[in-house]
């Protein structure tokens, strides 16, 4: 260990820009043997470990990577998958740069440690190798839980679940399994396969899936909380953020990714390509990054981003924005949609003033200065807001925010007995590391919870 003063910072290699944005497969290759053992020794082992304080799994990094360095991957495999259900998804898509890598001591001087690509690098092996087997219980409960919500929250809950011995039985609106991950996320980011070999070991471990079924709609809640012992809601954040701009024609980027990602599962649904379109879009976070990069993707005349603040105060990731501007992207910064006309979109320039509370400076609007950029697309991308699932679910009792995410209790609990709410819908618009660490979290609370009761499903 403590390799960092003589080996050198590396990372898996990555796709050149111009092969890259000919598909959309994953950019970043795997670590070989070598190569991760290399890079997993340059950890110092530290007493504190901030990279452990800063991922919110708590992962236990000083160890798994020792464990990697030494060539011993299995018991880093068993070290890694005790604290979070899908370490090679979160290897692939966590920001490291703003939690475990972007706090490791090394960080200013050597470079980090790079443990998102050793996390990936160990759990795909013990893939390979098949370590890695489905969950099943020593003994059923008898107890039964519901779940409305494929994404990480509700699966990384229900494996968990499933573990202690209880029926679990998941119901989805979407007909594939995976949420955000399957339909929000490109490929390029996070190959589908990678979900959906994780769907199989669920299925495998008993855990029942009822797809095209939409709480609120086609099954109430009430129903599911009269056939279960608990019910945990995971339906993540769905409402686009409104451009305030009138009479535009703008897109919103979830309407797009799914489309974009349905078609590259095989469905033939209708698309919205980008192709030979000159695209516009608006915003400066990691969808309006996935949003670029697929219309980079699809074959668009160019791709725009505007931003109305700077680099420097972007909310997405750094590494996110440098992989767009290889692929082609221009951004243009400080610069706002001010209105809407035939296949062009008026910009508003901006300047940038005091610091907000979170530390970003406000931008507003430089008066009278303005210009005119041509657009075939225009694709918002501002963020996603709860939808109103009081109404929704028709449970006026169902307490909310007031920002419309459903409070709960220290256990997860909602303001009525036996309903638990975990990952966005709770915490707003976050990461998928969080929605893992809320599903493991508020499984435990469940487990409790039904343990506690009398059994109530037939
Ligand atoms: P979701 O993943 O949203 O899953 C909720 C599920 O509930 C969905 O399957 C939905 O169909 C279902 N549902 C909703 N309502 C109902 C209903 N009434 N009845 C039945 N089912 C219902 N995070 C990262 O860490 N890294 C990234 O790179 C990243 N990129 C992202 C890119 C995009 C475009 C987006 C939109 C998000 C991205 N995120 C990323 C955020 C991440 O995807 C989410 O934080 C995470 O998926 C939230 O998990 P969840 O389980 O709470 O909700
Ligand atoms: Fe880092 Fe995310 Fe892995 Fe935690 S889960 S160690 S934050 S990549
Ligand atoms: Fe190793 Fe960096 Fe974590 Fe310290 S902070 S234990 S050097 S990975």
């Amino acid at each position: 260990m403590l390799r960092f003063v003589d080996t050198e910072q590396d990372y898996p290699a990555q796709r050149a820009a111009a092969e890259r944005v000919r598909d959309f497969k994953e950019i970043n290759a795997l670590f070989g043997p070598e190569g991760d053992a290399e890079q997993a020794a340059r950890c110092s082992q530290c007493g504190i470990p901030f990279c452990q304080i800063h991922c919110p799994l708590q992962n236990n990094i000083p160890d798994w990577l020792r464990l990697a360095a030494e060539g011993r991957l299995r018991e880093a495999y068993e070290v890694s998958s005790a604290t979070n259900n899908f370490p090679e998804i979160c290897g692939r898509i966590c920001p490291q740069d703003r939690l475990c890598e972007g706090n490791c001591v090394i960080e200013n001087g050597f470079g980090s440690v790079t443990i998102g690509a050793v996390e990936k690098y160990i759990t795909e092996t013990a893939f390979a190798e098949g370590w890695v087997v489905a969950g099943q219980p020593k003994q059923e409960t008898g107890r039964s839980i519901g779940i409305i919500g494929a994404g990480p929250a509700g699966l990384a809950a229900a494996d968990m679940l499933r573990r202690k011995g209880h029926a679990v039985h998941i119901y989805d609106r979407y007909d594939r399994v995976g949420g955000l991950m399957i339909y929000g996320i490109p490929n390029f980011k996070l190959d589908k396969h990678v979900v959906q070999r994780r769907e199989k070991l669920l299925r495998d471990a008993g855990v029942q899936f009822h797809l095209c079924a939409q709480v609120g709609d086609t099954i109430t809640l009430e129903a599911l909380r009269l056939g279960h012992d608990a019910v945990l809601i995971a339906t993540g954040v769905y409402k686009a953020r409104a451009l305030e701009v009138a009479n535009h024609n703008a897109l919103p980027a979830l309407d797009y990714l799914i489309s974009s990602n349905k078609q590259g599962l095989g469905d033939d649904a209708p698309a919205i390509s980008a192709e030979g379109k000159r695209v516009v879009v608006i915003g400066g976070g990691d969808t309006a990054m996935d949003c670029v990069r697929t219309a980079v993707r699809q074959g668009a005349a160019s791709v725009t981003c505007l931003y109305r603040r700077d680099r420097a105060n972007m909310p997405g990731s750094a590494h996110e924005v440098q992989n767009a501007e290889e692929e082609g992207v221009v951004f243009n910064w400080l610069s706002a949609p001010h209105a809407f006309h035939a296949a062009q979109v008026e910009v508003q320039r901006m300047r940038l003033t005091s610091t907000e509370m979170g530390g970003r400076q406000n931008a507003v609007a430089i008066p009278g200065d303005t210009y005119r950029i041509d657009a075939d697309l225009v694709i918002t991308a501002l963020g996603f807001e709860p939808e109103d699932l009081p109404t929704l679910f028709n449970t006026p009792e169902l307490v909310c925010t007031p920002h419309g995410t459903i409070a709960v209790d220290r256990n997860f609990q909602t303001a009525l007995p036996g309903l638990f709410a975990a990952g966005d819908i709770v915490r707003g618009a976050s990461l998928v590391v969080w929605a893992i660490k809320e599903g493991r979290d508020v499984a435990a609370a469940i487990h409790r919870y039904v343990m506690a009761s009398k059994v109530k499903a037939a």
